[in-house]
């Protein structure tokens, strides 16, 4: 959470909290167009574009905000294209990233007009016997045991079930070509919340190589590469920003040069979602209990129904503090949901101000990957979402889920199966 989201939101957060009643999520509209028009700036002088990746926050107010600033989206699902369009999104501004992907997934891709980026040969198979035309088809590729541990989440060495194997892509952009695709392009992500620039730059090098490759051996010359996501934000306090300047140096380094000695121009893209909004939301939610077990226990009014991230993964840290809670003494406390989940917990034995049952508890930077990861085990319901304008108005862009939502999958069509017979 940054200062200035801190001056815009806490003078008013209780009155917010009072009016829309806790727990929720809230947005920076300023903070994100910030963060939008830099990420623009920093890459000003390349062909760039930034496609949002929406499984980080897919509410479409937020989408169509980012929208406006050029970015295109990468999806990952249908109902992530859904978003992308209901936002307003077609053709060249989506991207669609899956794994594992589905016909009908496909089918939709497609019938958005979306760059089809391609995971595995099976997908080139079935996009032939579908006979179909994509405007653009580009090749996630994983370099397998060669490629650094970058992150344990999307797997290194030969652990991976992203991509297409390095050593297969030229038979499987050979194959391709019966696309007839008008652009190609290759794609790489090894890792997400990744601390510094190295590790872009190098899966840029082997893009660039692989591209060089790609062209010898199969006549096809990409017309974009897709770094993927991955750009870290400071989570803790004091951690130091992502060098997205240094980044952008070293892209455009790489790229100018291969364009002036290949006589070759190059498109850039970007799939960031954390590092777009992850530090302009925050959790909001009240202090429901102190209880004193072996420890000293901090309930609040949401738990992993909100963020699952503290509780999913162990290196997972969310800053955690207390409204008005300057000056208070401190003392040292997990901070729990009310999951029957041990791990439903937003910090562990962290100091922060003393608390009172009714107490407004900030877990930060809650913009990505938060509510969109969140779940409804044990019956807990996922919070509202808000955003928080410019001008301090703030709206409400998402309701909490209700009972009635947590049981209208049990409204369907009556539906029976004599299996009987078979049986005998
Ligand atoms: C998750 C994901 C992203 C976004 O990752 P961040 O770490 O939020 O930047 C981008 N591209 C793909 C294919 C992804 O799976």
């Amino acid at each position: 959470m940054s200062d200035e989201f801190s001056r815009r939101l806490l003078p008013t957060l209780s009155r917010i909290a009072d009016h829309f009643g806790t727990p929720f999520h809230i947005y920076d509209m300023q903070g994100a167009r910030d963060t939008a028009e830099g990420l623009n700036h920093a890459f000003h002088d390349l062909n760039f574009r930034e496609y949002f990746a929406v499984k980080a926050q897919p509410n479409p107010q937020i989408l169509r905000l980012l929208a406006n600033h050029g970015f295109g989206f990468d999806c990952s699902s249908l109902a992530e294209l859904v978003a992308a369009r209901e936002a307003g999104a077609s053709g060249d501004d989506i991207s669609f990233t899956s794994n594992n992907t589905s016909y009908e997934e496909l089918v939709a891709a497609l019938d958005a007009d979306a760059i089809i980026t391609v995971d595995d040969e099976t997908v080139v198979d079935r996009l032939l016997s579908m006979r179909a035309r994509p405007r653009s088809v580009c090749f996630r590729v994983h370099p397998g045991r060669s490629a650094s541990v970058q992150n344990m989440h999307l797997g290194g060495g030969d652990s991976s079930k992203f991509g297409i194997r390095i050593d297969r892509l030229h038979d499987v952009v050979a194959k391709a070509r019966g696309l007839g695709a008008h652009t190609y392009g290759l794609h790489i992500m090894l890792g997400s919340h990744l601390q510094v620039p190295d590790s872009f730059l190098k899966n840029l090098d082997l893009l660039l190589d692989a591209a060089l490759l790609l062209q010898d051996a199969t006549g096809v010359r990409v017309d974009f590469v897709n770094l993927g996501g991955g750009i870290g934000i400071p989570y803790r306090p004091g951690e130091r920003e992502f060098d997205l300047a240094g980044l952008a140096n070293g892209v455009r380094d790489r790229v100018n040069a291969f364009e002036r000695e290949h006589t070759w121009p190059l498109r850039v893209l970007l799939e960031s979602g954390r590092y777009v909004m992850g530090p302009h939301g925050v959790l909001v939610t009240r202090v429901l209990n102190r209880m004193t077990k072996w420890r000293e226990i901090v309930g609040v009014d949401c738990g992993m129904n909100g963020l699952i991230r503290p509780g999913m993964y162990p290196d997972a840290y969310h800053h955690v503090s207390v409204l008005d809670g300057d000056g208070r003494g401190l003392e040292t406390v997990d901070v729990v949901g009310s999951m029957c989940e041990n791990n439903d917990k937003f910090a562990i034995q962290r100091v922060i101000p003393r608390t009172v049952e009714g107490d407004l508890v900030l877990v930060h930077d809650t913009g990505a990957h938060a509510l969109s990861q969140a779940y409804t085990y044990g019956g807990r319901l996922r919070p509202q979402e808000l955003l928080l304008h410019p001008d301090g108005v703030v709206e409400r862009i998402r309701r909490a889920e209700t009972v009635e939502d947590y049981f209208a999958t049990l409204h369907c069509d009556a539906d029976r199966l004599e299996t009987a017979a078979v049986l005998r």
